[in-house]
């Protein structure tokens, strides 16, 4: 009898026992193509002779030295380079062990950075509906999925939530893309509004949203005009790149393609591709030199904060990301998924939307195309899609709509950025006869 304590408590999960390439391998010597990356995680694939090394290597050196007492030659250089390539007025990294760690110290860093300034009052997180930032109870607050929620409120911080940027689902007919655009844009200045001028200290959004929506990127100007609002009332904007970033989406840093400066940008799971549990949080000049005139003392921090192994891994990812233009394949490779996803899924009778960027993809399955009608919940879609994906040697992300029926069910596709075009084309022929399997039984 197994002693984990697994999330499904009930399912029997296989073991993985190796990784070579983009591939899994089970304790019966079967190969999963890893499409997802688990979510989003594996960007390098699983056998990466230079991360491990410079993990190997770290051991060997230095295991851990505590960041109270130390810093560590990888933390520093790791810290380095993502600056040399980060946004514009970017200018310190705060690492952490994961994507939620990354949320939580962001959203102590603004709720600081205003009270250090004396605007105490500013303690309201506006973030954006169906919207995922974590499992950590203050990142649980701030995204926006009733669901995940339900069992742990009252949550600990003050949130509201405006709309996505989703045009797929929420655009109205004769509604130009930029009209939309600015729509959803302008509810953040009507919530603002509505709470009080001073009372916002943040506003958090991913710039393509990831798990909770499938892959969707913006419409153009959406993060223009937010920045313009943000700027207008002093509230900090913060980027949630946890999922999109590191390359995902075909730029180091998503926000790149919006144009966009952030003034706190969160980053995880491509950071480390799952060779180590790493995250940072990325802060400008103006936030890092408040705390730094004010207490000097960023009121925060675990214990592995900065751990020099962690580090190493990230430092190594990073490096062969620039150093094999890894960035540019994903636009490159993901132009091809693109277009076999189009071909092989564009007509299809019950696919909706075919959305994404670089090497992140959503495709939302629909009853009803013209309607845009989700699959009533009760089907289960997501789960049997995943199964039966699994079943082909797939492993995709998909995730079910919501109950209200606004939302359907959808997988993402998140291949490793060495994929070659015949992996992905496999990818694709799996997911279509994944799909094709589990619509069968649906009536
Ligand atoms: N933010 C986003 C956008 C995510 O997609 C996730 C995880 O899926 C998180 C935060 C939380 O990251 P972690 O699971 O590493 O804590």
């Amino acid at each position: 009898m197994s002693h984990v304590f697994p999330r499904h408590c009930h399912a029997a999960i296989p073991t993985a026992v190796g990784g070579d390439g983009c591939y899994l391998i089970d304790a019966d010597g079967k190969r999963y193509f890893d499409g997802s990356g688990g979510a989003a995680v594996s960007c390098l694939g699983h056998s990466n002779a230079r991360v491990k090394q410079a993990i190997k290597d770290q051991v060997d050196k230095l295991a851990f030295a505590h960041t109270g007492f130390f810093t560590s030659e990888p933390a520093e250089a790791l810290a380095d380079l993502l600056i040399d390539h980060a946004p514009e007025g970017i200018d310190r990294v705060y690492f952490v062990s994961g994507g939620s760690e990354a949320v939580e110290a962001a959203i102590k860093l603004a709720r600081q950075y205003h009270v250090e300034r004396g605007e105490p009052q500013r303690r309201h997180v506006i973030a954006r509906r169906q919207s995922y930032h974590g499992n950590t109870l203050g990142a649980l607050a701030a995204g926006g999925n009733a669901w995940r929620q339900a069992q742990f409120a009252p949550l600990l911080i003050e949130v509201s939530h405006i709309a996505p940027c989703y045009e797929y689902a929420e655009r109205g007919e004769a509604e130009s893309l930029a009209d939309y655009g600015q729509r959803v844009a302008d509810e953040l200045e009507a919530e603002i509004q509505r709470l009080g001028e001073d009372s916002v200290m943040a506003f958090l959004a991913e710039p393509v949203v990831g798990a909770t929506l499938g892959a969707v990127p913006a419409v153009e100007g959406y993060f223009t005009r937010i920045r313009e609002i943000c700027d207008r009332y002093g509230v900090l904007l913060i980027l949630d790149e946890v999922m999109c970033g590191m390359g995902r989406t075909g730029h180091l840093f998503a926000c790149e393609a919006e144009g966009v400066r952030p003034d706190i940008l969160c980053i995880a799971k491509g950071l480390g591709a799952g060779y180590q549990p790493v995250g940072a949080m990325l802060c400008s000049k103006d936030i890092y030199q408040a705390i730094s005139d004010g207490s000097g003392f960023f009121q925060h921090g675990h214990t592995y904060v900065g751990h020099p192994i962690a580090a190493a891994a990230g430092l190594a990812v990073v490096q062969e990301m620039l150093e094999q233009g890894l960035v540019a394949q994903v636009r490159q490779r993901g132009a091809h998924l693109e277009a076999q996803l189009r071909s092989a899924l564009g007509q299809h009778p019950h696919v909706g939307d075919i959305r994404g960027r670089g090497l992140f993809w959503g495709v939302e399955l629909v009853a009803d195309r013209a309607t845009k009608q989700p699959f009533a919940q009760k089907h289960g879609l997501a789960g049997k899609l995943k199964k039966a994906a699994f079943a082909e040697g797939l492993i995709c992300y998909p995730m079910p709509g919501t109950r209200d029926g606004k939302i359907g069910d959808h997988v993402l596709l998140a291949p490793p950025f060495i994929s070659s075009e015949a992996e992905l084309d496999s990818v694709v022929d799996m997911l279509g006869r994944a799909i094709d399997k589990v619509l069968d039984g649906v009536p």
